[in-house]
């Protein structure tokens, strides 16, 4: 047990519950006499207290019943009896869960706030994720970089409102590459310059991709951004194997689209690449043919052995397969997404205008054979995060709602609820070593919690049902998410308005 009182943190840890009662008393009397100067009675006026939660340890999977959580000052103060904890804040600043599940508030470990020209879109969208119960977001990079990191420092100090942001800032490609706004390199010279820009930036993990970038400079760069100390994700070029990149030291890898290489002989079609006896537009189609689930199992195992993590983000990819049997017009999400937000789906759309029935079929059983490969990671040992990779450039991948999707998608693949708990909560912290601050509910953590009306360790679709969320120690009723909700979708009506008549 510990409680923060004024600043000054009384630590009550691994005592007995008789010590605890004691503590308690001993609390109360130091609380009498005034000698840590609280502003209410044993807390400070902010403090809440949640009763009769069900609480949900995400990393073991157990359920603490009826217990009340102390949150004071942005933190998890304690967890015990409810009608003790009670006497030490003021009746307005008691909820009560009512026998609802809580869990650690979510993390979408793969989102895009990206669009030089929707700055005010993705601001507006900051509390929609907050809303949805996800406190936390990793931002893989944009052309909005800088302005995200600022962001993020804004949340960090209270002074914007929206999720815990990580954010890897720019990203490093190479020299002219479709993506804006990223950091281009031709030689090491100028990668230790972009390094450099990202340590002034203080981003908080790399992100490296493909589109221009030859693979040797490719994994001198995992290498180089390995040794300052960053984690380093990105995706896997065509001209590099995914052993390589495991044994540079590569954190993870984005999209299960790359594991689908893993069935084939990778390293062997990468040489074939390299000495330029195969095509990368020919190399797809080797990939495919040559797939076997138990080469692809065995060199799972090589990449849990690693540690290289990996994001699905298998949502996307979904929507795009399925984009023929599903009318999108109607979705109830569009609602709080800008037309000009949602205009970017249009370059998806077009893209995939001429593909042949056979195309379109082959892109379907592609999905399904990625989606297949989550239970044999996880049996493998690989770390999964869940991300939506949602942004505007991704068609109908919706900022927050698309990760609840997401879960319900590693659910179909076979992943048990628990694991894809995991997969949305402590892994993230994990990969940033924050597992100690944040994504448990014990005292010391931060406050960021999610109720839910039903338990998500029997469907993990109970996480788009939310009764409340706590946010950096702020508790946000149905009622208060609602109106957050309602906010942001006449920003939307705004917004259009204004440029309709620009
Ligand atoms: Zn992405």
């Amino acid at each position: 047990m510990m409680l923060f009182i004024d600043g000054a943190l009384c630590s009550f840890e691994n005592l007995t519950s008789y010590e605890m009662k004691n503590s308690f008393l001993f609390l109360l009397a130091v609380v009498a006499l005034g000698a840590c100067q609280p502003t209410g009675p044993g807390v400070s006026d902010t403090a809440i207290l949640i009763l009769n939660a069900n609480v949900i340890d995400a990393t073991s999977g157990n359920v603490h019943k009826e217990k009340a959580i102390l949150i004071d000052s942005g933190r998890i103060v304690s967890i015990g009896d409810g009608s003790e904890l009670s006497a030490l804040v003021g009746k307005e600043d008691v909820f009560d869960a009512g026998g609802r599940y809580v869990i650690p508030g979510l993390w979408d470990m793969h989102v895009h706030i990206e669009g030089e020209d929707l700055v005010e879109d993705n601001r507006a969208l900051l509390p929609l994720y907050v809303a949805y119960g996800i406190t936390t977001v990793r931002d893989c990079a944009s052309d909005l970089g800088e302005l995200v990191l600022a962001w993020r420092d804004s949340i960090n100090n209270d002074q914007l409102f929206g999720p815990q942001i990580f954010t890897a800032g720019s990203k490093l490609e190479g020299i002219n590459s479709i993506w804006k706004g990223d950091l281009e390199i031709a030689n090491e010279e100028e990668l230790e310059q972009m390094l450099d820009k990202l340590d002034e930036y203080n981003v908080d993990f790399v992100k490296i991709t493909e589109n221009t970038l030859p693979g040797d400079l490719f994994l001198t760069s995992v290498k180089e951004a390995r040794k300052r100390g960053y984690k380093v994700t990105g995706h896997v070029p065509y001209d590099l194997s995914v052993e390589e990149l495991a044994a540079a030291g590569f954190s993870a890898i984005e999209h299960a689209s790359y594991m689908l290489r893993l069935g084939s002989d990778d390293s062997a079609i990468v040489d074939s690449i390299r000495s330029g006896k195969l095509a990368r537009s020919e190399a797809g189609q080797v990939y495919n043919s040559s797939f076997d689930q138990d080469s692809a199992f065995v060199r799972y195992k090589m990449l849990a052995e690693r540690g290289v993590a990996v994001t699905p983000t298998l949502i996307g990819g979904k929507q795009l397969a399925y984009l023929d049997e599903n009318n999108h017009q109607s979705d109830a999400y569009l609602k709080y997404l800008t037309d000009r937000f949602t205009s970017k789906y249009q370059w998806r759309i077009d893209r995939m205008a001429d593909e042949t029935p056979e195309q379109k079929q082959g892109r379907k059983d592609r999905y399904q054979l990625i989606l297949e490969q989550l239970p044999y990671l996880h049996k493998a040992g690989v770390t999964l995060l869940a991300g939506s990779d949602a942004a505007a450039l991704n068609t109908f991948v919706y900022p927050a709602q698309a990760l609840h999707e997401e879960l319900v998608l590693f659910q179909e693949a076979g992943l048990d609820p628990l694991t894809i708990l995991q997969t949305a909560t402590v892994n993230g912290a994990k990969f940033f070593s924050v597992q100690d601050k944040l994504a448990g509910i014990v005292p010391g953590m931060e406050a960021d919690l999610v109720i839910l009306n039903s338990n998500p360790l029997d469907d993990i679709s109970a996480t788009q049902d939310i009764f409340a969320v706590v946010n950096d120690g702020e508790y946000l009723s149905r009622q208060k998410l609602d109106e957050l909700l309602q906010r942001v979708q006449v920003i939307k009506e705004e917004l259009d308005k204004g440029r309709k008549t620009e």
